[in-house]
């Protein structure tokens, strides 16, 4: 049981699919489904030039949108970057830090994922920070000294106050796109192993509030026996939240188990 109630979160992350028309019809046919859920976190994470288009398209409902990356700096000579601060002008209070695909492909680091978080935290917003083990980690069985080294890295400097702004996301890279899931007792491990160093470093307070949500090929085929562990307070979905139809699987399974069980 999870006993603080935390929040249940469902965000998508869109990555670089949907223009925003796409956006738009997707918002449009999800609406309906996320009526009333009202006691939870329900937030898609769109690529920058989608944004606008996903927002109009979510007003008045309870579905937040949110963006993919932001960078540290508040202006200035950063091609192709956007600022937090250009975000909220934008009106957009979420934003995914350190997806893996960033830290693969794009050169991002513990340090840099540290900066934008705190750029992002200072300027109001809520985060959502990414962090998980490789393959060749886990199968060399340091999953747990990596995912640690992780959050004190990312997490250096954040005052406890701040945190109460940060969703800890964690996402096996081998889970992510792969069809290849964690198995809820790994998952679980995970959350409690980010209590574990949130109470270290914090303090019980903080560890019980903070929400950690697994990500890696969630599916209506694994929802409830993962969201049914007392740690985990929801999902970072990829592949899934392009597909409304699944999205609702997913969605309504999950939110059924939290009121039942959480
Ligand atoms: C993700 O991109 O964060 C993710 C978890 O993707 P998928 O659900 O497709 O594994």
């Amino acid at each position: 049981m999870n006993p603080s109630k935390r929040r249940t979160v469902i965000a998508g992350n869109w990555k670089m699919n949907f223009t925003p028309a796409e956006a738009t019809a997707f918002i449009n046919a999800i609406k309906p489904m996320v009526a009333g859920k009202d006691n939870c976190d329900i937030i898609f994470c769109a690529p920058y030039v989608t944004i606008a288009a996903a927002q109009a398209a979510a007003e008045g409902s309870n579905i937040k949108i949110g963006a993919e990356n932001v960078h540290f700096a508040e202006k200035g000579a950063y091609t192709g970057e956007v600022s937090a601060q250009m975000l909220t002008a934008c009106g957009v209070e979420y934003v995914i830090i350190g997806h893996s695909e960033r830290r693969q492909y794009f050169g991002e680091t513990d340090e840099t994922v540290n900066l934008r978080t705190k750029a992002a935290l200072a300027a109001g917003m809520k985060v959502i920070l990414c962090l998980g083990e490789v393959k060749e980690q886990r199968l060399s069985g340091i999953t747990d000294e990596v995912v640690a080294m992780q959050t004190k890295l990312d997490l250096a400097g954040i005052s406890a106050e701040d945190l109460k702004n940060v969703i800890i996301a964690y996402e096996p890279v081998w889970a992510i796109g792969t069809g290849m899931v964690a198995t809820p007792q790994s998952a679980q491990d995970a959350a409690q192993a980010f209590r574990e160093h949130l109470r270290a470093t914090f303090n019980e307070h903080v560890a019980q509030a903070v929400r950690v949500l697994y990500g890696g090929s969630v599916s209506s085929k694994n929802a409830v026996e993962l969201i049914t562990e007392p740690d985990v307070d929801g999902f970072l979905i990829g592949g899934a939240a392009l597909d409304v139809d699944e999205l609702t699987r997913v969605c309504t399974l999950t939110l059924a188990t939290t009121s039942s069980h959480k």
